[in-house]
């Protein structure tokens, strides 16, 4: 039994990220995490001791001055990263009904760029991006300065992405092309708000760039600064229970029989998996529960490890999205329920290593691996391994129109469906991104960091925008409850 100022449930970036939070400003911390690896999503396996990473690929605003760089000095990792900036002219590159579109780094680059494919779209180009950095300074480093984490009203939660670029642009393929990583949010027509579209897509407008080596350096260096600042951070330590008092959290359950006693519980996890760990309690009613477990996951990802010599596939410092119809929307979604009609191809950033890394995604819904729902990781049976090998095969004849190369010498491959992601972190039916934020509902599906039991707090990708950036502001926000938004803000400011 031992006692601590805050138990955090969880060592994926948004768990890890309170810890070192709350650790540095004083607090007595412990992170718990059920797997025998810390990071979540950030983790990477090896395979013939080539590294492999899961759920980050890149990220953006990291350049010195930029809002995610100045989070990552505050936190005291920033020199102890090992990054690389993407190519500035072309980070990421669309191949849209047979023609190739630069995004370029810089925001006004990135409209100039465009307006040369563009030349009628002046107008539109320039409202759209004017939109983007107006959603974009709510979160500006300028607002930290002021004592404040985020400024701005949540209005463009409830915009549809979709209409609201069709609004701003008239030429229907450059209202694609400006979709064209619609994957990084599992953008759907019918459901996807304007504010994450533009989060995601400014941030990595604004500097994107990639791990070097490995995503799991930034879990390891995150848990080496807590526990330089004093506080834990234990593997294998699966929390089963949230044990409540007189409407207070005062202890966890933990799956080897421990008992954790703690002033302040913080939840990383899915907010329905958070509730159904707490005792039942009058505070958290039946109502609540159901309409949590209701709530729309985005869909999972597929993921092809592909691992060439370096000299059979050199390093590209680019990503590549492909489609292969007319309407990038429909062409995601087709991906996610049938065969695979879109790709994105990453590369692994490496120093030292004889191998290169190229990983292919798409997504693949939980009715595709209906099958094998109830197996457990490596034990799905023969037919799983010959629809991973079916998806693998149709992801390559994709990925080879515009990189020839792709299918020739690949030394060996790994292939992981979103039931492999369920399996490592949790993440309900393998959910890629967690909760659907609903422009049509923006206040039932964004989560409040605070919950009914006054000590027991949300953060993670589930509670607003997910992704790096997303669940490092949405970590601050945590925090800030025990440590003040004004305080914490100019402590960023000034790192
Ligand atoms: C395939 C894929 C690609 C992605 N690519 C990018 C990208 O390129 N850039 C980007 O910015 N974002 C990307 N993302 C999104 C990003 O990875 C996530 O939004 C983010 O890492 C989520 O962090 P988290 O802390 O909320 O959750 P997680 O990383 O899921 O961490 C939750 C942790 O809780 C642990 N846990 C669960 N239950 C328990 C329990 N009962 N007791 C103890 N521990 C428990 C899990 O094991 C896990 O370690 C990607 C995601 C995926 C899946």
């Amino acid at each position: 039994m031992e006692n601590f100022d805050v138990v955090i449930i969880g060592s994926g970036l948004g768990g890890l990220e309170c810890g070192v939070m709350l650790s540095k400003e004083g607090y007595k911390v412990c992170v718990l995490e059920k797997h025998h690896i810390a990071g979540g999503c950030l983790q990477s396996f090896k395979r013939k001791g080539i590294s492999l990473d899961t759920g980050i690929h890149y990220v953006g605003s990291l350049s010195d001055g930029q809002v995610f760089n100045q989070y990552l000095k505050y936190f005291g990792v920033l020199d102890k990263l090992r990054i690389k900036k993407m190519d500035e002219n072309a980070f990421d590159v669309i191949y849209f009904e047979d023609r190739q579109y630069n995004y370029s780094m810089g925001i006004e680059n990135f409209e100039n760029s465009l307006l040369e494919k563009f030349p009628n779209e002046k107008d539109g180009l320039n409202k759209y991006c004017k939109s983007l950095q107006d959603i974009y300074s709510s979160i500006s480093v300028e607002n930290l300065k002021n004592g404040l984490l985020s400024s701005g009203s949540l209005n463009t939660f409830s915009l549809s992405a979709y209409e609201t670029i069709a609004n701003t642009v008239k030429d229907r393929t450059l209202q694609n092309v400006l979709v064209g990583t619609l994957g990084l949010y599992a953008g759907d027509k019918h459901t996807t708000n304007f504010y994450n579209h533009a989060m995601i897509h400014y941030s990595n407008i604004d500097g994107a760039y990639r791990f070097v080596n490995s995503t799991q350096q930034w879990a390891d260096i995150l848990v080496e600064q807590i526990r330089s600042n004093g506080g834990e951070v234990l593997t294998r330590k699966e929390v089963t229970s949230i044990e409540v008092k007189d409407n207070i959290v005062e202890s966890i359950m933990l799956k080897t029989g421990e008992k954790i006693f703690a002033k302040y519980v913080i939840s990383s996890i899915h907010p329905a998996n958070t509730f159904d760990l707490v005792e039942k309690n009058p505070l958290i009613k039946k109502a609540y529960l159901t309409r949590l477990h209701s709530l729309q996951n985005s869909c999972g990802m597929f993921t092809v490890y592909l691992i060439y010599k370096k000299e059979n596939f050199p390093y590209i410092n680019q990503n590549h999205y492909i489609y292969t119809t007319n309407d990038i929307w429909d062409n995601f979604k087709q991906t996610c329920n049938g065969k695979v009609a879109s790709v994105l191809v990453v590369m692994q950033a490496t120093e030292n290593s004889d191998y290169n890394v190229v990983t292919l995604l798409f997504p693949v819904s939980l009715a595709q691996l209906g099958p094998w729902i109830n197996t457990v990781s490596g034990n799905r049976g023969s037919s799983y391994e010959e629809f991973k090998e079916e998806k693998k095969n149709e992801a390559i004849a994709i990925a080879k129109q515009y990189l020839p190369k792709l299918s020739e010498n690949i030394e060996f491959y790994y292939t992981a469906s979103p039931l492999t992601y369920r399996d490592y972190t949790g993440t309900p039916d393998g959910s890629a991104y967690g909760i659907v934020k609903d422009y049509h509902s923006p206040f039932t599906t964004l989560m409040p960091v605070k919950t009914r039991l006054a000590n027991l707090l949300l953060t993670g990708q589930n509670v607003n925008v997910h992704g790096a950036l997303g669940v490092t502001l949405t970590a601050a926000h945590t925090c800030a409850e025990l440590l003040g938004k004004e305080f914490l803000a100019k402590k960023i400011w000034s790192a």
